[in-house]
């Protein structure tokens, strides 16, 4: 899939839709989920173009991961959900019903996150 350079999440980088911010460096930007799912649930995505982990992990320079990696354990534990604990998200494609097509990982928690998938 290739990237979409208007999706939500390119358009919030740019500053075109706002966002409530709760960290930002050079590569990260990380912000409140919309329709948030737990007491916390924010959104970490990286600043370059990437759609999907896979894509991320093929791509992005070892300084983007390991920025964007730091960033995530840095954000959960600025949160106050390193201690209680906290689930990473990181949905792709049609399968794993992304829906914004920028890469992204929710940290959810403040509250028991539930169990894993159901089975089906
Ligand atoms: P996905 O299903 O792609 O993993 O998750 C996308 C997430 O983005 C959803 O949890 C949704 O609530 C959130 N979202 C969609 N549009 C916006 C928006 O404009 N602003 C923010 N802050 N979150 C959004």
């Amino acid at each position: 899939m290739s990237y979409d350079p208007n999706n939500i999440f390119a358009r919030i980088l740019r500053g075109e839709i706002p966002c409530k911010k709760v960290f930002e460096n050079e590569q990260v930007l990380a912000f409140h989920d919309i329709a948030p799912k737990r007491p916390v649930h924010v959104l970490v995505i990286p600043k370059g173009a990437y759609v999907s982990h896979d894509d991320f992990a093929a791509k992005a320079t070892e300084a983007e991961i390991a920025a964007f990696t730091r960033a995530v354990g840095q954000i959960a534990r600025d949160l106050g959900v390193a201690e209680s604990g906290y689930r990473l998200i990181a949905n792709a494609g049609v399968n794993g019903g992304q829906e914004v097509p920028h890469y992204h990982v929710h940290i959810l928690g403040g509250a028991n996150v539930g169990p894993m998938v159901s089975a089906k």
